[in-house]
């Protein structure tokens, strides 16, 4: 399987070219050429997630040296559960945060970091360079973390993380965390003006693990394949997903499983109060915005980069798509509603796709829902326990963190800051 730039300037490569890229080289994104076509019974166990894994994936290893081990990535990544819970009002929550930072970004870059620590090597260093609004520095920084050849550098903006997050994007022996005087879209300006350097680039073998890294998205797709197949089996439905959406890797993985052929009916994007893909789908015009902060933070896009990937229309992409878009009001009542009525805790980030379900007409809560649960709700404990009322106890993995110590620096938001820091 070949993999193209959505600008359709650069040459195609195999996947495992692509996730070194990045970006293309003309500044488009990796697309697959076309997608593989499976059905249920290709799939065994859709409870076996490395199973699923390996599967779904292979087509898109197809001609590429990873092929070989991609059976042993699939197992090394996929070593926790994506479980879905059955909730009092009928819908089920499909819990993406049973990994080692506790956000469903722990898939993508736990792939990713698999599969570049196998590619990278003394001949080919590696530099990863992550800009995060949240979550993702954590997972990679987590990812990345003990890997043998490949560096590290995060990029977070300075006062729109919570402290926890901002603790775990901090705290990875030989990771190096940078804390802009931005927002979100300038660390992903910094971390684009230094791919479009080509002295940088290639000095410091610069490459990307962002969601606009194919290597993030693919793996992102097991879930889906798992989880549809297990509703599908369990009710002869296809599974409707609601997605918390903030840069769109999440929907986008989803939208190409569906397109796989698996058993995945309607697909809502929840949006917080940056609302471009919820003005796309009502009114047909794409307008990006600065994004505006909020509490479902890590969604905090005004201009999500994997909308190119969906313009780049692979087929049927498009169909049965909604988007709604809610402020922080909204979503603190949800949460606060949620825990009395389900007894269900959500981080705010899911909580934005479980207002998707209530607005869902009667007629279509008939048919099988997944909620689509992107974080555990105690890493935005300081907003959450206010609303319901208790204290939130950690995951395993979370308390683990808590007691490791941060090291960070300041920077501001301009790329020679970022080149200084590439010199050491
Ligand atoms: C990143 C993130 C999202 C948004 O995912 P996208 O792939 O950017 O749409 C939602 N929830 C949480 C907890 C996240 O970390």
């Amino acid at each position: 399987m070949m993999f193209k730039s959505t600008k359709g300037q650069s040459p195609s490569l195999p996947v495992s070219q692509a996730m070194l890229m990045g970006a293309a080289p003309d500044g488009g994104l990796y697309v697959p050429h076309d997608l593989p076509r499976f059905s249920v019974d290709d799939f065994d166990d859709p409870s076996d997630l490395p199973g699923v894994a390996q599967t779904l994936l292979t087509p898109f290893f197809r001609g590429d040296g990873l092929l070989a081990q991609l059976g042993d990535i699939c197992a090394e990544v996929f070593n926790f559960p994506a479980p879905m819970v059955r909730l009092k009002n009928g819908a089920r929550a499909l819990e993406l945060f049973h990994g080692p930072t506790a956000a469903f970004k722990d898939f993508g870059a736990r792939f990713l970091a698999a599969c570049m620590d196998r590619l990278a090597d003394d001949d080919h260093p590696l530099t990863v360079l992550v800009a995060t609004s949240g979550d993702t520095g954590g997972a990679v920084g987590c990812a990345f973390a003990g890997a043998k050849a490949a560096k590290v550098i995060i990029l977070y903006p300075k006062g729109r993380v919570s402290p926890f997050q901002e603790l775990q994007l901090t705290c990875w022996p030989g990771v190096t965390a940078l804390r802009v005087a931005g927002d979100f879209d300038d660390c992903q300006a910094m971390v684009k003006a230094a791919f479009a350097a080509p002295k940088l680039k290639e000095s410091y073998g610069l490459s990307s693990a962002n969601s606009i890294n194919v290597g993030r998205l693919l793996p992102q797709m097991v879930y889906y394949a798992a989880s549809s197949i297990q509703v599908f089996k369990e009710t002869g439905h296809k599974a409707n997903y609601i997605i918390p959406t903030g840069n769109l890797g999440n929907g986008m993985a989803c939208l190409w499983a569906r397109s796989c052929g698996l058993p995945i009916g309607d697909v809502i994007f929840g949006q917080n109060a940056n609302r471009a893909l919820t003005d796309y789908f009502h009114a047909g015009r794409y307008a990006p915005a600065a994004s505006i902060a909020t509490l479902a933070n890590a969604m905090d896009v005004g201009n999500p980069s994997n909308f190119e990937r969906f313009m780049a229309g692979l087929p049927g992409l498009g169909q049965g798509i909604r988007a709604y878009s809610i402020d922080d009001q909204t979503i603190a009542a949800q949460i606060k509603k949620d825990a009395e009525q389900l007894d269900h805790v959500w981080c705010p980030h899911s909580a934005v796709a479980a207002y998707g379900y209530d607005i869902l007409g009667d007629d279509e809560k008939a048919l099988p829902w997944v909620i689509v649960a992107t974080a555990h709700a105690f890493k935005f404990r300081e907003n959450v326990e206010p609303l319901i009322g208790h204290d939130i106890a950690p995951s395993p993995a979370l308390a683990a963190i808590k007691d490791m110590p941060a090291l960070v620096a300041d920077i501001p938001a301009d790329l020679s800051a970022l080149a200084a820091v590439l010199a050491g």
